[in-house]
């Protein structure tokens, strides 16, 4: 295994293999062996390019070739930023095929976060967007190039690069005759995605054939997917809940179509829906809402969509209970995360469990441990925070060993961060977290990250990030402050950080402040309070009369 990932133990991997689990699968050789099976049949779908899964397949050994031929081998790791197109995909498998380890970027990643993906991969090339969502890419790749000393190419999505830098070359000319390949170990690192964590900078999760082909296939029999399913990517294809679970690789897996859509707009989601026979998607909860208001306006026949995925953020039970009635879609909750464990509804569970619990493990062999403050388990109904280890959950982060041993138990289990808790029938309710994230729409924001950028501007001394409840994005990103001098404006604030390159996301919806912030007993920030405060500002008051009568 590539070195500073850790393997599962001997015995484990030995379980999971006589199980079945494992099975040797490459995920670079799955193109070919899907169009072996599904040939002619429509594979990927985007604006009006329509690929069978042959022609995906040769694309991806052009591609792949191509890379090949520009020196990219195995072992290698590239950061892959590419909207949702079928460029992705292509780039994605060839990468695999070449043994080079693709690290999914996001999109709306800016300066600071794809410095940070080079620097801790180590990455020798970067494949990106000549121009997306009004952001010139390849002007950050211009700034790349100049400051990590280990990237050497990078490849621009398109014919033309713009520019006349010779290590800037256009992704359409990543293409040669195909060349044999070595297979690929399958219990070796196929790819890294980005932990949505709490540390100030994504840490990279990475995930091994085996694992991927099993989270993959697991999935897509549980969702009970086939070759006449048509699956609408709504939702970032680099999110591992688009990419597979199942996504796109599960869907393509079952011989099904994959239909990439741009953005989750409901009026071109609704007519690709309408006009390609949509039967399966998967969205966020600010997606949903987002749908279910552009409903009563929006007449388009989407009588062919059968199943709607949520997950990615807590789904509220009012929103669930509307998805069956008005967008006449069976509702499937999903809890998830990049670094493995997930757990659905099912088809056969009662409407009760389908609106108020995240359903159960996929997989037998996940093991899902809920503990108190003292990792003592606790029993059915009881919240804690929710432990687990599995043949599809990561053992360790790439290169990051001290905040592994924190972010593991002595035997393995991911501690997520998660509350849940366990119905008498063993369905998940996730009740909430311990992490000091911000989940804005769906986007998982680093509470400390955001605060470390805050901290940088000359005018603030300190700064407290919290999530405040939002009807429409389920939470907002909330600073409390304290100046230094003079007080900065929210708008000088998002301009300084944007400048700093932080993504738009992660931009502060509200800023406050105040004179000193409340502390634990322990000496540390009291966010409980202040995100009571971000909801009612009496509460911060409270606190201080409260401080005060136990000094006094
Ligand atoms: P990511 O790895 O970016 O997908 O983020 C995973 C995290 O998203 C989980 O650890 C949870 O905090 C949150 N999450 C995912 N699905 C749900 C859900 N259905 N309900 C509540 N939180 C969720």
């Amino acid at each position: 295994m590539l070195d500073g990932c850790t393997p599962w133990p001997a015995e484990f991997a030995a379980r999971y293999a006589d199980a079945g689990l494992w099975n040797g699968v490459d995920l670079g050789g799955l193109p070919r062996t899907w169009a072996d099976r599904y040939g002619d049949d429509i594979a990927l779908v985007h604006g009006p390019t329509r690929l069978t899964f042959t022609e995906l397949a040769d694309r991806i050994d052009r591609t792949a070739a191509g890379f090949a031929a520009r020196g990219i081998g195995a072992g290698e790791r590239v950061v892959l930023q590419l909207p949702n197109v079928p460029e992705f995909v292509v780039a994605a498998f060839a990468l695999f095929r070449t043994g080079a380890k693709p690290v999914f970027s996001l999109a709306s990643h800016r300066a600071n976060e794809i410095r940070h993906l080079l620097a801790v991969s180590g990455a020798s090339a970067f494949v990106t967007a000549r121009e997306h969502r009004g952001f010139d890419h390849v002007a950050l790749a211009e700034q790349m190039l100049a400051e990590a000393p280990e990237l050497r190419q990078v490849f621009v999505l398109g014919a033309e690069t713009g520019v006349a830098d010779p290590r800037i070359t256009p992704l359409a000319e990543v293409c040669a005759d195909p060349v044999p390949l070595l297979p690929n170990d399958p219990s070796d690192v196929a790819f890294f995605l980005l932990s949505g964590g709490t540390t100030a900078l994504p840490k990279l999760i990475p995930r091994t054939h085996d694992d991927y082909a099993y989270q993959t296939r697991t999935t897509s029999q549980v969702c009970e997917i086939d070759a006449a399913d048509v699956y609408l990517a709504v939702l970032p294809v680099e999110f591992n809940f688009t990419w597979g679970c199942p996504g796109v690789i599960g869907m393509l897996g079952a011989g099904a179509t994959v239909v990439l859509a741009d953005d989750p707009d409901p009026q071109r989601c609704f007519e690709l829906i309408e006009h390609e026979g949509v039967t399966f998607t998967s969205l966020v909860p600010t997606v949903a809402h987002l749908w279910l208001e552009a409903r009563e306006w929006l007449g388009n026949d989407l009588s062919s969509l059968a199943t709607v995925q949520i997950g990615g953020a807590k789904l509220q039970p009012e929103l669930a209970a509307r998805i069956g009635p008005e967008l006449g879609a069976r509702l499937q909750q999903v809890f998830g995360m990049a670094e493995g464990l997930l757990s659905m509804t099912r088809a056969d569970d009662d409407d009760e469990t389908v609106v108020h619990t995240q359903g159960r493990p996929i997989s037998p062999h996940d093991e899902v441990r809920i503990v108190d403050e003292h990792g003592v388990d606790v029993g059915p109904g009881a919240v804690g925070e929710l432990l687990t280890r599995g043949p599809y959950t990561l053992r360790g982060y790439y290169r990051a060993a001290e905040h592994n041993a924190r972010a593991f138990t002595a035997d393995g289990f991911y501690r997520s961060g998660d509350l849940a808790s366990r119905t008498g029938t063993g369905r998940l309710v996730i009740e909430g977290r311990i992490k000091d994230v911000v989940i804005r729409g769906g986007d998982k924001i680093s509470a400390v990250e955001v605060e470390s950028h805050l901290v940088a501007h000359p005018r603030i001394a300190a700064a407290a990030v919290v999530p405040v409840p939002d009807e429409f994005l389920g939470e907002r990103t909330f600073a409390f402050l304290v100046a230094d001098g003079l007080r900065t404006t929210l708008h000088e604030l998002k301009r300084a950080l944007r400048e700093r390159g932080l993504a738009d996301y992660k931009l502060p919806d509200r800023v406050e402040y105040v004179e000193a912030f409340p502390l634990t007993p322990l000496g540390k920030v009291d966010k409980k309070v202040l995100a009571a405060a971000a909801r009612h500002p009496d509460a911060l008051r409270d606190w201080a009369h409260a401080e005060l009568r136990k000094a006094s």
